[in-house]
């Protein structure tokens, strides 16, 4: 449970370098090794909710090289079983200096996102096939919902955008209707959506998608983008 999760007090506080090594950044570390952690040249700007066995990350992460994608888990051995995975995609692919981008990180996304992530510090959030919890008395256990929502919004950037898919049709209508209630978003017109080459990944290539896909189910996609706030 989560008394045995390990978070940092604040972003800035969170020691990423054993996540990306490969972005280490080497010529400016801070002078008091003993007070900061070190630095990488980017921040994670990518974030997979409830990633899963890690699909999503491993066909976006060659796609987009030089941004920062991580993964949110909170199962210990899925979440090994991911960082394995990667590790060993670096390792076959180091010459190329692939797959140095994605990591995967044990955590309740429900619980210590803005730990993590500084206001405005993501482009991308992906939740693909929550579990539903169909039940009313767990739909609390969503990680779509009014206040959850609010946390996307803190730590996406205006303009960013929310991904979401799901098989399950019910789920889908719950999060468009917490996305559309929420000020901070709209939804994305379905032509971009179809353009997006993110949602081509999210249909096929998490192991949810695959899936669905042999056992000839349906798929719900939505896409919301951050709002700028109004001014005061
Ligand atoms: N996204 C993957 C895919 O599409 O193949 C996995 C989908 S699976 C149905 C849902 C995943 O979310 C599970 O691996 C589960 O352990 C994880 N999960 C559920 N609640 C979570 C939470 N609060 N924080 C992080 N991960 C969570």
């Amino acid at each position: 449970s989560d008394h045995t999760l390990e978070y940092p007090a604040s972003p800035d506080a969170m020691d990423w370098s054993s996540y990306y090594p490969g972005f280490v950044d080497e010529d400016h570390q801070p002078e008091d090794a003993t007070q900061a952690p070190p630095r990488l040249t980017k921040d994670v700007e990518i974030v997979d909710i409830g990633c899963g066995f890690g699909g999503l990350l491993v066909a976006l992460a060659p796609l987009m090289p030089e941004k920062l994608m991580l993964g949110l888990e909170i199962r210990t051995s899925v979440t090994k079983f991911v960082q394995d995975r990667i590790w060993a995609l670096r390792e076959q692919n180091a010459a190329a200096r692939l797959y140095q981008n994605a990591a995967c990180l044990r955590a309740n996304s429900m619980k210590f996102l803005p730990n993590f992530f500084k206001k405005g510090q993501l482009s991308k959030i992906f939740i693909c096939f929550p579990d539903p919890h169909f039940k009313a008395r767990k739909h609390k256990a969503r990680i779509v919902s009014t206040t959850l929502n609010s946390e996307y919004a803190f730590a996406l950037r205006p303009g960013g955008v929310v991904y979401t898919i799901t098989d399950v049709e019910a789920l889908h209508q719950w999060m468009v209707h917490h996305f559309d209630a929420h000020p901070s978003f709209e939804r994305v017109p379905e032509e971009e959506e179809r353009e997006d080459e993110c949602v081509r990944v999210m249909m096929s290539e998490t192991e949810e998608g695959k899936k669905v896909e042999r056992n000839k189910g349906q798929k719900f996609v939505a896409l919301f983008r951050r709002l700028e706030d109004p001014p005061w």
